[in-house]
């Protein structure tokens, strides 16, 4: 569709644009390249501008000029997402809001920033008052918090605190409307999941209000079994220990880690199938207990390391969540991956059990989280790719043993099946975005108005209406 740019551009005196095809295609694009579906599907995706806000300001002006001449926008943080989220399907504007970068104010256990910043960043800001972010995903050193609150989920931190779908991991939200008139609203308690985890369908996230909890130099440890299910029970258990605090306990099949965690290699025995933990110092001693009644191997102990051999070690959470299959991805292009939840309490039995029946085809990866309170895990297996055909199938098979997906081979909010939006969602994206452009073709409820809100399927993010 032709949109008036020209006209756009006459709007936006004073604002950083960027025409050049090759540049807004780089920025019209994310990481949906993980799946050989959205790839297939979305290489021809690009904008026809670029917009880059500097102020919550511009943007308004932004939004409001778009708003008028029927321009589409699709918000952009650092395009670090999986699902094609911030790939502009109906062209128009990507509205780059990296740029909106301040840190508004922290205090006792809250920060509050502009959506643009970098993760780690907020947490530098923090810091020398003894405070942390109480989770990031691991793209922690390049994502935006606005990106990681409209299209992540949760993470590292995740084992003590839950997800971005718990009640009070996101205090408030600043938000911007797409109308002629841009309105601002201030969403707070349940209201916040309206645009939580919503990949920008209903309102630019201006401003995040998030809870902090105490910093701390996490110990980064790296724990070898023999056994796989063995792995799985220790990360279980000691994710059961509240006395010890930790921030991550990823368990990674062998042989991946030695396969694909190259500067680790040298830590990694054969055959070792490993616990990645982080967790804080007062339980050290704790900790050292509890492994070792477990039977666990200490492979990695970055108290142990010297300074010359940590250089060059990346932290350890970026062998963790979807940093795992970016590392076998580089090595090895034919790797994709699925997201899955291993329901509480038959988490350890449907782990092992999908292990078993799908082997080295599907090498299992799991991240042990609190989800609804219980200490359970999702998992990220890596898939060796053969066909489209097969990677159905194989996701037909583990929701079939009541292991659901989340697809990450869909680009639309249902089909993902991370967010279940609802009439009350579709109610809010009327009054928030009444002409649909913001990323449109994400939302299935909009496009379809006879769509089937109760589908059945496990959602991550659960609708509003009817929640208890
Ligand atoms: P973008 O990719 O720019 O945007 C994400 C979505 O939010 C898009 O739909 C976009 O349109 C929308 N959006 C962006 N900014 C705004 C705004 N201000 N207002 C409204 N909508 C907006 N995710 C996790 O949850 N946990 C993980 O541990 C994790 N690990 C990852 C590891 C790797 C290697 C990769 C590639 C991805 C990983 N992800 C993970 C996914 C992704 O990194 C996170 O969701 C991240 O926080 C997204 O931030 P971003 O700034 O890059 O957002």
């Amino acid at each position: 569709m032709a949109y008036d740019i020209a006209a756009l551009k006459a709007r936006l005196d004073g604002i950083r644009l960027e025409e050049n095809p090759a540049l807004v295609r780089q920025r019209s694009r994310d990481f949906y390249w993980y799946s050989p579906t959205l790839k297939r599907q979305l290489d021809t995706v690009t904008a026809d501008i670029v917009a880059f806000a500097t102020t919550q300001d511009e943007v308004l002006t932004i939004l409001a000029a778009c708003a008028e001449l029927a321009i589409p926008v699709t918000p952009r943080g650092a395009g670090t997402g999986n699902y094609g989220q911030a790939m502009p399907l109906a062209g128009g504007v990507v509205l780059d809001l990296s740029g909106l970068t301040r840190i508004v104010e922290i205090a006792h256990g809250r920060v509050r920033a502009e959506a643009g910043a970098i993760i780690a960043d907020i947490d530098a800001a923090c810091r020398p008052g003894g405070q942390e972010l109480r989770l990031h995903p691991s793209t922690y050193r390049t994502a935006s918090i606005g990106g990681f609150i409209a299209g992540g989920s949760g993470g590292v931190g995740s084992i003590t605190w839950g997800g971005l779908r718990d009640l009070g991991n996101i205090i408030g939200l600043k938000v911007a409307t797409m109308e002629p008139q841009p309105r601002i609203l201030a969403l707070s308690g349940e209201e916040v999941q309206k645009v939580a985890h919503a990949y920008g369908t209903n309102g630019i996230i201006l401003e995040v209000e998030m809870p902090l909890a105490p910093a701390f130099e996490w110990i980064e440890a790296i724990i070898g079994f023999d056994d796989f299910a063995r792995a799985a029970a220790y990360a279980n258990a000691l994710g059961e220990q509240d006395a010890m605090l930790k921030k991550l306990l990823s368990v990674i099949a062998a042989p991946l880690p030695q396969t694909y965690f190259a500067r680790h290699r040298p830590y990694l025995p054969a055959g070792q199938h490993i616990v990645l933990v982080m967790v804080a110092p007062i339980a050290r001693a704790a900790f050292d207990s509890f492994t070792a009644r477990w039977g666990g191997r200490l492979l990695f102990d970055s108290d142990a390391v010297g300074t010359e051999d940590a250089k060059g070690l990346p932290p350890l959470y970026e062998l963790s969540w979807n940093h795992t299959t970016l590392r076998a991805l580089r090595l090895d292009p034919a790797i994709t991956y699925l997201q899955t939840l291993y329901p509480f309490p038959n988490q350890l039995d449907l782990a092992a059990r999908i292990h078993a029946e799908l082997g080295d085809e599907v090498p299992a990866h799991l991240e042990f989280v609190r989800f609804d309170g219980k200490v359970t895990c999702f998992g990220l297996p890596l898939v060796r790719f053969s066909t489209e055909e097969r990677l159905e199938a194989i996701i037909a098979r583990h929701e079939a043993i009541g292991i659901p997906v989340f697809n990450p081979h869909r680009y639309t909010l249902e089909e993902g099946g991370m967010k279940q939006t609802d009439a009350a969602q579709l109610a809010f994206k009327r009054a928030a975005d009444p002409a649909g452009l913001l990323n449109p073709g994400k939302m299935i409820a909009w496009d379809q108005p006879d769509f089937d809100f109760g589908a059945g399927r496990t959602y991550l993010f659960a609708g509003l209406a009817g929640k208890d």
